[in-house]
Order: C-alpha cells, then sequence, then structure tokens
C-alpha cells in the first residue's frame, strides 16, 4: 500500500444479491460511482438496476460468471473502477482474486492476499491463534489424512469428534463422529466433500464441544497497524452449522468477556497482519471459556446487528481503510447502544425441509417502522432463479433492549409479505416466540434440541385450530364490512369462509405467511 492515500472514486462489486445492493448503498453516500457485474440469470436483478453501471460475466452458474476472476478483473478494467468490493461468499476469500486486482492496479478491499491465505486455512489459522495467546479447541494439525493417527487422536481427546475440512466454509467437509467405529467412514467422506467443494481435501480432527455458544468479534484494522474491535455478535442459532439468527450484544456478554474476547481477537489480527474489516469467530461453552475457532476474512453477512449498536457504517469504513487512511474508530468510542436482531430471509421451504423455493415474487412488501432495516436483494416481480445462494433478504431490528428488539422483530415479521415463493419467514416467527429464545439460553444446538424433526409449527392442534378459527372468524368479518358499499348495496366479490380458515390456519399453525 501507498504510503500516500488514494481517493476511490469508482468501485466494481463482485457480487450480486442483498451485499451487492448494500455496498452500492455506501458508494452512493460517498458520492462514488458503483459498478455492477451480472450473470446471464441476473440481467434484471435488482443489484444491477441499482448500480451506475453495469457488466455481463458470463452464464448463470457461479463458476462460469461470479467465480470467474478474469471476467471480473475484465468488467473493473472496462469501467476503469479503481477498486473491487467482494461482498461475501464468491470470490470474497480467495487470495488469487486479491492478488490479481492488486497486480492491475485496482483496490481490493479487504485483507492482504497472504493474509487470506493464511487465515483461509484452518490449520494454519489455529496455528497463528495458538502463536497470538489464543485458546483453541482440543485439536490435531495432522494433514497428512493419516487415518489411524487421527483415529488415535480422537481416542486420545475423547468422542464425539469433528472433523473439519482445513480450506471448509458453509459447513462442507464437516462431520460429528460419535463413536469410533464410524470414525475412519466420516474421515474418508469429509476428505471427499472437501476436496469437491474446495479442491483441498485436507481434514482436520478436533473435539465437538457440547452445546457451545457462536460468539464472534468483529474487528478493524487499518494499514498503518491500528486495529479495533467492535463488540461481538452472538450467532448460535444455526441451521447445519449455520447461522439463521444473530444478534448483538450476546445474551450472555459481559463488559469483562467482551473485553478479553475482543483482545484476543486484535491479538490474531495484528499476528497476522490483519487489514480491512474481519471476524474473528469463537465458540463459549457453559463455563464461558471460549476457544477461538476461525477467522473471516471479509465482511460478514451479520454485520448490520454491529452496524445497528454501534452507529457505524462497516463498507463505509471498509472503504475509507482501503483508500490507505488512518482509521476514525478509536477503541474507547465504540459503544454498546441497545440491541439489534437479524433474521436470514431465505427463499427456502421450511416444510419441505427447507428445499429451495424458486419462482417470480408475485407480492412483496417490506416491513417498516421503529427500529426496522431489511437489506434486500429482491423487490417485486424479481426472479428466484436457483443457482445461487437463497438467501433473499436480511431483516435487521434495533431496540433499546433485547426484549423490544424481539417484539419489534415479530411485528416486523408479521408486516413481511412475500408470495411467489416459500419463506422462511415464519419459520423465524416460530423460533423467537420460543421462551428459551426469549430467556436467551441458546446453544448451536438449539435447533436441533427443540425442533427435533424440522417441525417448526405450534406443537398443540387443537390450539392451532382454535386460534386459526378465530384470526379467520375477526377478518372474515371486518372483509365483510369492507365489502359493502357504503349505500348498503352487496358489493360482487365473494368472501369464502373456506379461504380465510385456509390461510389463516397457515399464520397460526406455522407462524408465517401464505
Ligand atoms: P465453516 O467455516 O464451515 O462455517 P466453522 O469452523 O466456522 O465452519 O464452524 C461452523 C459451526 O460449526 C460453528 O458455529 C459451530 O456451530 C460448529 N462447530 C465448529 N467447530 C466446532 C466444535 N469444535 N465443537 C462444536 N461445534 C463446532
Amino acid at each position: 500500500m501507498a504510503d500516500e492515500p488514494r481517493t476511490i472514486k469508482k468501485i466494481l462489486i463482485a457480487n450480486r444479491g442483498e451485499i451487492a445492493v448494500r455496498v452500492m448503498r455506501a458508494c452512493r453516500d460517498l458520492g462514488i460511482q458503483s459498478v455492477a457485474v451480472f450473470s446471464e440469470a441476473d440481467s434484471a436483478a435488482y443489484h444491477v438496476r441499482m448500480a451506475d453501471e453495469a457488466y455481463p460475466i458470463g452464464p448463470a452458474p457461479s463458476n462460469k460468471s461470479y467465480l470467474v476472476m478474469e471476467n471480473v478483473i475484465e468488467a473493473a478494467k472496462l469501467s476503469g473502477a479503481d477498486a473491487v468490493h467482494p461482498g461475501y461468499g464468491f470470490l470474497s476469500e480467495n487470495a488469487s482474486f486479491a492478488r490479481r486486482c492488486e497486480e492491475e492496479g485496482i483496490i481490493f478491499i479487504g485483507p492482504k492476499p497472504d493474509t487470506i491465505t493464511a487465515l483461509g486455512d484452518k490449520v494454519e489459522a489455529r496455528r497463528l491463534a495458538i502463536d497470538a495467546g489464543l485458546p483453541v479447541v482440543p485439536g490435531t494439525e495432522l494433514t497428512d489424512n493419516d487415518p489411524k493417527a487421527a483415529l488415535d487422536f480422537a481416542t486420545e481427546i475423547g468422542f464425539p469428534v469433528l472433523i473439519k475440512a482445513a480450506a471448509g466454509g458453509g459447513g462442507k467437509g464437516m462431520r460429528v463422529v460419535e463413536s469410533p467405529e464410524l470414525f475412519e467412514e466420516s474421515l474418508q467422506s469429509a476428505s471427499n466433500e472437501a476436496l469437491n467443494a474446495f479442491g483441498n481435501g485436507t481434514v482436520f480432527v478436533e473435539k465437538y464441544l457440547l452445546k457451545p455458544r457462536h460468539v464472534e468479534i468483529q474487528i478493524m484494522a487499518d494499514h498503518h497497524g491500528n486495529v479495533v474491535h467492535l463488540n461481538e455478535r452472538e450467532c448460535s442459532i444455526q441451521r447445519r452449522h449455520q447461522k439463521v439468527i444473530e444478534e448483538s450484544p450476546s445474551p450472555i456478554m459481559t463488559p469483562e468477556l467482551r473485553e478479553r474476547m475482543g483482545n484476543a481477537a486484535i491479538a490474531i489480527a495484528k499476528k497476522a497482519g490483519y487489514v480491512n474489516a474481519g471476524t474473528c469467530e469463537f465458540l463459549v461453552d457453559q463455563n464461558l471459556d471460549f476457544y477461538f475457532l476461525e477467522v473471516n476474512t471479509r465482511l460478514q453477512v451479520e454485520h448490520p446487528v454491529t452496524e445497528m449498536i454501534t452507529g457505524l457504517d462497516l463498507v463505509r469504513e471498509q472503504i475509507w481503510i482501503a483508500e490507505g487512511r488512518e482509521m476514525r474508530i478509536k477503541q474507547e468510542d465504540v459503544g454498546v447502544h441497545g440491541h439489534a436482531l437479524e433474521c436470514r430471509i431465505y427463499a427456502e421451504d421450511p416444510e419441505e425441509g427447507f428445499a429451495p423455493s424458486t419462482g417470480r415474487l408475485k407480492h412483496y412488501r417490506l416491513p417498516q417502522g421503529p427500529g426496522v432495516r431489511v437489506d434486500s436483494g429482491v423487490v417485486i416481480f424479481s426472479e428466484i432463479p436457483i443457482y445461487y445462494d437463497p438467501m433473499i433478504a436480511k431483516l435487521a431490528v434495533w431496540g433499546r433492549t433485547r426484549e423490544e428488539a424481539i417484539a419489534r422483530t415479530q411485528r416486523a415479521l408479521q408486516e413481511y409479505r412475500i408470495s411467489g415463493v416459500k419463506t422462511t419467514i415464519g419459520f423465524h416467527r416460530v423460533v423467537l416466540d420460543h421462551p428459551k429464545f426469549i430467556e436467551g439460553d441458546m446453544s448451536t444446538g438449539f435447533l436441533g434440541e427443540h425442533y427435533p424433526d424440522n417441525n417448526y409449527r405450534v406443537k398443540d392442534p387443537e390450539t392451532a385450530e382454535m386460534a386459526a378459527i378465530g384470526v379467520a372468524i375477526d377478518k372474515f368479518v371486518r372483509d365483510r364490512k369492507v365489502l359493502v358499499s357504503p349505500d348498503g348495496q352487496p358489493q360482487f366479490r365473494s368472501v369464502r369462509w373456506k379461504d380465510y380458515h385456509r390461510r389463516a390456519k397457515l399464520t397460526t399453525t406455522f407462524g408465517g405467511n401464505k
């Protein structure tokens, strides 16, 4: 990085969906031009419409478009962009891509390529964490996939153990193994899955912690050696090891624990020569002991909750830092203001095992009002393609207290109206209503423990039926009133009780709409 700050005038966003839109919003706030890239499936997508310019980068499958480095670089050069923001996913944690940007004289808004390489390898990251004095989950660095040595180690630390891919991400190449008999088979299948997904079959073994919480620290570092942390996010509500609801602050946090975890995150960031925004993930056990998990070298999906409680715009700060300027944020100024929750809204059908739901949005009404922020990648009539991650929007809600944030989130979820695809809105309403969630009593096993059969319906059918009848009568009577014109003549629209009952049943048994 040159010593003199370099002002960024145009940013290419190497991504799609809500995160592309979110970065463009920061660009607009700063008077920076934004450039979109899009695949053939996305020519009419919202992020393309939002951008000042847009370039096609290939066919629909992401390995032919959003993941093709040279196509993205070409678009950046054609557009004259002086920086690239990678968002999350796709090329965001690809060191070669960051390096290619550098070679072309384009600023990569993220850490240096070597840092991405070091932290992207979970085994290497563990080593760095140990060097920086961080507590890690008991595990082995064994990287030659020797099944015998791995089994010996697993037996020594005790089952259950977790097999993880060194190059892992998105829960791929991860296997929980309960007993020695299943160990070798799991090792092989985890390694194969990792090889397919990442082109690297290296796996390692860790003690599988029971009922830990996932608590992560947001960090921000500049090119001048300044590193701060921006508090924690609790991300324990997960499905298949993937976050679905996040919040900040964590219900278990104390100022003392925050300081210790914050300092640990800063220590590894310094050790790794970290620059820009990043996240240090930890698992926290029931004694509130914490263990290093990994560092994500990019902006996270769940960054809005941090923004809400700190009042910062993380993308704006990322750009500032990428320009080579000294960070404006001082640790002593970072506070915790209120409480924020985020629900990831997926185009998935919770009643069909969360299968992706594709189609055209026939109806799309966003929630509004105090404390509500929606980062949506779609608008009405958007087409949800099969090719990409099914997350279509994020609902982030702020309240002065956790209780207020939950109440407002429930209100916002009720207001949200989507038809054309199935969504996880109803699922969120059910989870947020769970007494244990309300108490803040959760672990990464929360969903598996409380909804073992993926059954997110109201448990007692009789209660559900009574509630449905109540809701249906109420709505039926109200609509009938509306349908009678002022002169007392009935209007010609049939109001069928059956339809009301059917719809009410869906909202009351599943908590969702349609
Ligand atoms: P990925 O990069 O694939 O997302 P992570 O290492 O970040 O994988 O872990 C994702 C999730 O897996 C964690 O939030 C946690 O729920 C679970 N997990 C990971 N390591 C352990 C462990 N040692 N014990 C228990 N759960 C774990």
